[in-house]
Order: structure tokens, then C-alpha cells, then sequence
């Protein structure tokens, strides 16, 4: 089997690939340099983090994993209600209604007869922690509830205290070092930090705040790359990834679909449930009753006319954007993003979908969803393994990375959206 092949994981929450530099990152700039860099590397659609999560640990697309984005109308036999994936009990509600959590295996799952098999630390919402591993093979830490195999809650007071943030990642990140890279040594450790989205989400892009969150993710990778390259100094054995899950853009304004909607005719009411705005920050993803089915092409071709909407998808070409084609989501939308500089020299805008759930404003700071150039502009490299220090040019995705890790770890990994990242060129 394994042997002592092993895999430990850094995501950087919304770090974008071009506010890095040797000022924000000067390790992760080194990092590049020293492993491999995929220089053209893509988020999913939606590009929210609790997707990006369950393609991260798929390496499936939203398509086949089933979890559509930040928010997702569910049928719990009531018609259809838009609900909040990172809540702690929507894995649950997932399953009530749908007989199942994500329909393709995790690497949690697939890693399961290993022993002490996947661990995952998060400091992002209880969601995007749990979609790592929503079924319990492995074992998920995380402040709203740490469970282990069979999902056993565990009392894990350290976890219990963290939050999001720079002192809360740095918290985590000793533990993680200390408790599970070292101490436990599974084939699989992830480590998901909240910055810099964070701070991300509550500042301008390029702002000092920003800024100091960027280079706090960054001492945090150097702090587990350093105990990697500890335990396992030629890196044949353990192999090093680090990487985000999407970038970010800057809000410009935020836009009522849903009161759109229902002025156009097309809505019933805002709690009505024949057509259902799922807010994916600056994207939405639609969803209709099987009486209102036949609304979905007037709803896209509405959205088609409005100057705020980028990329409007209906029907059989939702699969050109990793959506599926056979269920109540039927349109979807990613906001127009321009090349417009904020007052930190930092590019590209573009409105948000107005989400009821989170009415706080975010105009002026960061937000993502969509598939605007800079939100879709995640980074990622590897290092060890086999990987040469080189920049890789070609296309790569988040769903390449599970199966790096299943090739690593000597297993199958053929059955998937993504392929393993090219060891050289
Ligand atoms: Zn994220």
C-alpha cells in the first residue's frame, strides 16, 4: 500500500495568484521557486469555498459532487427553500432530502482502511470543514464540532476556541504541526486556513489589513512546510501542496435578483417557492419547482438584457461550466466584472447578487463566486513527490488535486473530473 507516502495540504482561503510577491509571501515566492508552480490554475463555478472544498476533496466538479456553491435550495418535502451550506446542520438537511451528502466518494472515504487516514483542520465555516469528509471516514476539526470515523463527536477544547482570523489560523496551525503532521502522521493532513478571506471579506483588496492577512497565511505555510521538510528532508516521502481555493474581486454594488425577479413577473414572492435565488456571492445559481420549470428560459433570457450579468447558463450548457443539467437548478448566473483599479492599486470589480441571509454591506471590500478573471485566479504549488521546480503553464483545476494525492499514495485515481498534476513537462 503507502508505505510511508504521505500528503499534507495548505489552503490559503481566497488568496489570488498575483497578490503574491516577495513584500505579502516572501515564502510562498520561495515555495515557487523551489517546487512546482501551475502557473494557469482555475477555481469551479460556483467559486465559493464550500464547492471549491468538495472539489478539493473529490476532485470531481460541482457536477458530479453535488454541492453547488455557498447556498443551495433544498426540497425537505416542503417545496423548494434556498439554505445556507456552511451552516453546521445543512449536511444533514442535504442528506433528509437527498438520501446522501456529496454523491462521489471523498479522499477521506477513499483513504479509509488506511488507519489513521485523513485528518482535516478548518477555520472556514462549519460547511466548507465538514464537505472535506461530510461522512465521518476520517476526522475534521473545527470550532462549531471536531468529529472523528463514524462521525463521533470528539471534546477537542483547542479547536472548540479557535477563530476566524490571523491569531486564530496561527493557533491552528501549531496544533496542526505539533498534534497531527508530527504527532499522528496520517496519510492525508489538510490544513485550511481563513485568511486571507477573512480579511478579505471586511477590507479593501491591497489594504494594510488585507495585506498582513496575506502575509500571516504565508507564515503559516512556511511553519508546516518547515516540519514537512523536518520529518522528511529528501521530500521522496511526503508530498507538499499549497494552494487556494479561488480568488477574489472587488464589490461595486450589490444587485436584487430575487426582487428582480418577482417585478419581472417571473418570482411569486420573495418566500415563494416555484423559483429560488441561490446567492453565490458575485454569482447566483437558480433554481426552479417542476411547476415552474418552463419559467427557466425567460428568467435567462431576462438576465441576458440586464448590464450587470456576465455569463448567463441555461439548461444543457450548464455542463460546459461544471453544473448538472437533470436537476431544479436550471440557470445560472455569474456577474460582469471589469478591469477597474481600487483605491490600492488592486484590479477588477464587479457586482454581488443581494443575499437576504448576509445583509452587511460589502461594497468596496472583497467577494467572489463567479468567474471573473481575478476570482478565478486561485494559486497552487507542489513540492516533493517527484515534482521539479518548474512553472507549469498548462491548464490545471482544483479537481487535479485529489488525484495527485491518490498517485502519490500509490492508489487509483482514473475515476474522476480532474488528473493528476503533471510531474514534469
Ligand atoms: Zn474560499
Amino acid at each position: 500500500m503507502r508505505g510511508d507516502k504521505r500528503v499534507v495540504i495548505v489552503i490559503c482561503d481566497s488568496l489570488r495568484a498575483d497578490l503574491m510577491g516577495p513584500a505579502d509571501t516572501p515564502f510562498l515566492t520561495e515555495l515557487s521557486e523551489r517546487g512546482c508552480a501551475f502557473a494557469a490554475h482555475r477555481s469551479v463555478f460556483p467559486s465559493t469555498t464550500r464547492a471549491s472544498s468538495a472539489s478539493i476533496a473529490t476532485g470531481c466538479l460541482p457536477a458530479r459532487h453535488g454541492l453547488y456553491g455557498n447556498t443551495q435550495a433544498l426540497d425537505e418535502g416542503d417545496g423548494l427553500v434556498c439554505r445556507n451550506v456552511g451552516a453546521p446542520d445543512f449536511r444533514d438537511r442535504m442528506r433528509r432530502a437527498t438520501g446522501r451528502t456529496l454523491r462521489v466518494p471523498t479522499l477521506a472515504e477513499r483513504l479509509r482502511w488506511h488507519g489513521e487516514a485523513a485528518i482535516v483542520c478548518s477555520n472556514v465555516s462549519p460547511g466548507a470543514a465538514y464537505f472535506q469528509d461530510p461522512d465521518g471516514h476520517g476526522t475534521v476539526y473545527h470550532s462549531a464540532g471536531s468529529y472523528g470515523p463514524g462521525l463521533t463527536p470528539i471534546d477537542d477544547p483547542a479547536s472548540a476556541a479557535l477563530k476566524k482570523g490571523i491569531a486564530g489560523d496561527q493557533a491552528m496551525t501549531e496544533r496542526f504541526c505539533a498534534d497531527i503532521v508530527e504527532g499522528r502522521a496520517p496519510a492525508l493532513a489538510v490544513m485550511w486556513l481563513s485568511e486571507p478571506d477573512y480579511t478579505g471579506h471586511h477590507s479593501p483588496l491591497g489594504s494594510p489589513q488585507h495585506r498582513e492577512a496575506i502575509a500571516a497565511a504565508d507564515r503559516c505555510v512556511r511553519r508546516v512546510f518547515e516540519t514537512v521538510r523536518r520529518l522528511d528532508p529528501t521530500g521522496e516521502d511526503i508530498l507538499f501542496i499549497t494552494g487556494s481555493d479561488h480568488g477574489m474581486e472587488t464589490v461595486s454594488e450589490a444587485i436584487d435578483v430575487t426582487g428582480l425577479l418577482i417585478a419581472a413577473g417571473i418570482k411569486a414572492a420573495p418566500d415563494s417557492r416555484d423559483v429560488v435565488v441561490a446567492p453565490q456571492g458575485t454569482s447566483a445559481t437558480i433554481f426552479f419547482s417542476e411547476a415552474a420549470r418552463g419559467r427557466a428560459r425567460a428568467t435567462a433570457d431576462f438576465l441576458a438584457r440586464e448590464n450587470w450579468a456576465g455569463r448567463v447558463v441555461a439548461g444543457a450548457a450548464l455542463a460546459q461550466i461544471g453544473l448538472p443539467i437533470d436537476t431544479a437548478l436550471r440557470v445560472a448566473v455569474a456577474m460582469a466584472t471589469d478591469d477597474r483599479v481600487n483605491p490600492h492599486g488592486i484590479v477588477g470589480y464587479g457586482a454581488i447578487v443581494a443575499d437576504p441571509g448576509d445583509p452587511e454591506s460589502k461594497i468596496g471590500f472583497g467577494q467572489h463566486g463567479g468567474l471573473g478573471a481575478h476570482e478565478q485566479r486561485p494559486f497552487l504549488v507542489a513540492e516533493g513527490g517527484g515534482f521539479a521546480a518548474r512553472v507549469e503553464a498548462g491548464p490545471t483545476s482544483l479537481v487535479d488535486i485529489a488525484p495527485t494525492v491518490l498517485r502519490h499514495l500509490r492508489m487509483d485515481h482514473d475515476d474522476m473530473d480532474g488528473h493528476a498534476l503533471p510531474l514534469s513537462e
